[in-house]
């Protein structure tokens, strides 16, 4: 028998998000140090928080959208009344790393230590611990779902094997792996998960950094815009969370945004979705009750 399926608030077809990951200089620091060298390309990171935020707040303002902003512990150092502003503006402020660092490619101590770092950034800005979480170029390790359990995180966003939130017991972590804790013991050893797929991402459609990501060609925000609605289009049909995820950098770009305000203003129209903040939609899984699924696995050989 099929597993019940997570039914949205009023009927509605599916959710949507609108998300936003605030990288900054931290994504070409990360991907490559020697970038610090370069001036151009930090003005070019540093766009989204100096510029991008405050338009594309704007298009939430304008469209009655609260969304949902990732944000780096070394953006948020960095730039710390751009933080301020999404808070003093109602949007969820949510954890994003502190380097940027992909946690696949951390110790347990590391990524341990990315995590409270980058809480610790947040938290003296916004005055609250995230409650959400998402991986550093969406590269999610084995051992981070349970390292967020431990802390009290709500959720994460970062894997992509569904099309619906779901609970993820992390109780059992994996293997080999002491995070300081006997297995069972985490304050709740759940998480929800809200899948994300890079088809709904800024980054493939629009980011060109010489030297650090050279994608290319440069898309149009029509050839963006209409990716995305095909996607939320075939999850009007089959049911989904439609989560759309922007980059301050990339699309706070004037004629983006313009594209991006249009299409938010669209959405909100549609009467059978379900227009929420990554919180929401976190808290409107978890009071479902659906059974929790358990950590993904693969062939041990
Ligand atoms: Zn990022």
């Amino acid at each position: 028998m099929a597993a019940p399926m997570l039914s949205w608030p009023n009927g509605a077809r599916c959710a949507a998000a609108f998300s936003f990951d605030v990288d900054g200089e931290s994504a070409a620091l990360a991907a490559d140090p020697a970038t610090a060298r370069s001036l151009s390309t930090m003005t070019h990171q540093a766009y989204g928080p100096r510029v991008g935020v405050r338009r594309l707040l704007e298009v939430l303002d304008h469209c009655g959208v609260r969304g949902t902003f990732f944000v780096p512990g070394y953006t948020a150092d960095l730039h710390p009344g751009t933080v301020r502003d999404i808070a003093a503006a109602g949007h969820e402020v949510a954890h994003h790393g502190y380097d940027h660092v992909k946690p696949a490619g951390l110790t347990l101590a590391e990524q341990a230590d990315q995590l409270d770092r980058g809480s610790d950034a947040l938290e003296r800005l916004t005055g609250a611990r995230p409650l959400g979480y998402r991986a550093p170029m969406w590269d999610l390790s084995w051992e981070m779902p349970a390292l967020l359990a431990e802390r009290g995180f709500l959720y994460d966003s970062s894997l992509m094997d569904d099309d619906l939130p779901y609970h993820l017991d992390c109780t059992g972590g994996e293997e080999g792996i002491d995070s300081g804790r006997e297995a069972g013991e985490s304050a709740t050893g759940r998480l929800v998960e809200i899948p994300i797929h890079w088809a709904l991402d800024d980054w493939e459609q629009y980011c060109f950094i010489p030297g650090v990501a050279e994608l290319g060609p440069i898309q149009t925000p029509e050839h963006a815009v209409a990716l995305w609605h095909a996607e939320l289009e075939g999850m009007r049909r089959f049911g989904g969370c439609w989560v759309l995820t922007n980059h301050p950098f990339l699309s706070g770009r004037p004629g983006r945004a313009a594209a991006l305000e249009t299409l938010v203003r669209q959405v909100t129209e549609l009467p059978d979705v379900w227009v929420a903040a990554l919180d929401e939609i976190a808290t409107h899984t978890m009071r479902t009750g659906l059974p929790p699924r358990p950590m993904p696995r693969i062939h041990p050989g």
